[in-house]
């Protein structure tokens, strides 16, 4: 757990682009506690007006500091290339060129947040899932190896680093 509140992430990603694009930042960073599918998105209108960049309550939560930052870098290179009208995004060689100059990761590769980890009665082997249901009644599962019972086995909280 960091202490890192938006006003600090705000003005870090003022700083940096400023510093790295010249770029001026006019919209606030805020904390996104439903943001589920990602660790962090930059959020434009219908037509095309910059509204936030968001950070999930899951990385802010359990995330290093380091990682934080390095997602948010992350967002603002989103938001430097929007307004340089450079139309590379995730993936394309000149996006994923900014995310290494800046040490910021690419999407999806890191594994953030606590873990319910169970394992298969039949075969033994061990899964994980960030499904809470699946803790409160892991007897309505089944696991994909053996369509076999699972037992809970404990649970883990990564913070992007291990
Ligand atoms: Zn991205
Ligand atoms: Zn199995």
């Amino acid at each position: 757990m960091t202490d890192l509140d938006e006003q600090y992430l705000t003005a870090y990603a003022k700083t940096f682009l400023e510093r790295h694009y010249n770029v001026k930042l006019t919209i606030p960073v805020v904390r996104n506690n439903r943001l589920r599918t990602s660790l962090g998105r930059f959020v434009v209108s219908a037509n095309g007006t910059p509204l936030r960049i968001e950070l999930s309550g899951n990385v802010l939560t359990y995330g290093a500091e380091s990682v934080i930052l390095g997602v948010l870098r992350h967002e603002c290179i989103h938001y430097a290339f929007f307004k340089r009208g450079i139309f590379d995004t995730d993936g394309d060689p000149l996006f994923e060129r900014a995310l290494r100059k800046h040490r910021a990761p690419s999407s999806r590769t890191l594994k953030v947040g606590r873990f319910f980890r169970f394992q298969c009665v039949r075969c033994g082997s061990i899964g994980e899932t960030t499904v809470k249901r699946v803790r409160q009644n892991p007897t309505s599962y089944l696991s994909k190896c053996c369509q076999a019972n699972i037992e809970l086995i404990g649970e883990k909280v990564y913070d992007g680093l291990t």
